[in-house]
């Protein structure tokens, strides 16, 4: 089943392997009418989509998946139909591209004492003008066969705990928040299980979310089971968050994760489109 929406996904400005245009026209041709391109701490790749959209007779979002930290944990906020132009977010995703880029040198040092030379001058060249993140890495190591997968380079070499991680201050909760809502756009949760929180941590951060201003969670995602559906639209319709769906497509290689590809949202979880409505 196609959904018309897809709210989350990635290009060559992130960690995604098509370019924007790229991404546009395949979300397009399977049916998919509003796209919000949100790579990894970055609008640049919105620009070209634009373009694309706009001449395939579709609706491209403006969007951008914020890193944070919160309480010594990494989380993703979507900011969605935010303005391009907005000092503020502009200002606080180049601080995010600083952190990135100083990052990316440490995890190159560390895997080279691990004996994996010579990393960063190709993960660098990988990125290109895109922002540098730990998936390119990964492709690389699997590339150059130090992990027999993208996954396993993960799990081996880039995971909490493992040779290659550096332990990175994101953006604050607050900061993020206060960067979306002064670009005009929607801060929702991203992929909320992902983070492999309890039940209790997960309340307690909603909690904060909402009271600095988040306004959604995502409750379809691309892998998510039904029972997943289920457990995130009850936390929409208790915390009263608008319900958001994306598949967070990457690359047309993981044939599991596609473009629209999306279960609908549970009965009496407000759609986050209601409010993206001019
Ligand atoms: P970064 O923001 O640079 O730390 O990179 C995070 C990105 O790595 C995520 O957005 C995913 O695309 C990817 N990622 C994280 N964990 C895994 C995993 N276990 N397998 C494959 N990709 C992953
Ligand atoms: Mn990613
Ligand atoms: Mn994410
Ligand atoms: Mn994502």
């Amino acid at each position: 089943m196609t959904c018309e929406y897809d709210l989350h996904c990635h290009s060559t400005a992130s960690d995604g392997v098509l370019a924007p245009s790229e991404v546009v026209r395949r979300a397009a041709a399977l049916g998919v009418k509003h796209l919000a391109l949100t790579d990894h701490d970055t609008i640049a790749g919105v620009p070209q989509a634009m373009a694309c959209a706009s001449e395939l007779g579709i609706e491209l979002i403006c969007g951008v998946e914020i890193s944070v930290t919160w309480e010594d944990q990494c989380f993703h906020i979507l900011g969605l139909n935010i303005d391009p132009t907005c000092e503020l977010l502009g200002a606080g995703l180049a601080q995010l591209q600083r952190v990135r880029q100083e990052r990316a040198e440490k995890i190159a040092d560390q895997l080279e004492k691990h004996g994996l030379h010579g990393a960063l001058a190709q993960v660098l060249a990988m990125a290109g003008q895109g922002m540098v993140t730990r998936t390119h890495f990964a492709r690389w190591i699997a590339d150059r066969g130090y992990a027999p997968s993208v996954s396993e380079a993960f799990e081996r070499f880039l995971g909490r705990g493992k040779p290659g991680y550096v332990a990175t201050r994101w953006a604050g909760l607050e900061e993020a928040l206060s960067w979306i809502v002064a670009a005009g756009g929607l801060a929702v949760l991203a992929h909320p299980l992902r983070y492999t929180l309890t039940a209790r941590h997960l309340r307690r951060f909603l909690t904060a979310f909402q009271s600095l201003g988040g306004v959604g969670m995502e409750v379809v995602c691309g892998s998510s089971t039904p029972a997943q559906i289920e457990t995130l639209a009850d936390y929409a319709r208790r915390f009263r968050l608008l319900g958001s769906v994306g598949s967070d497509f990457h690359d047309p290689a993981c044939t599991w994760i596609e473009l629209g590809r999306l279960a609908p949202l549970p009965a009496g979880v407000t759609p986050v489109w209601q409010a993206l409505q001019p």
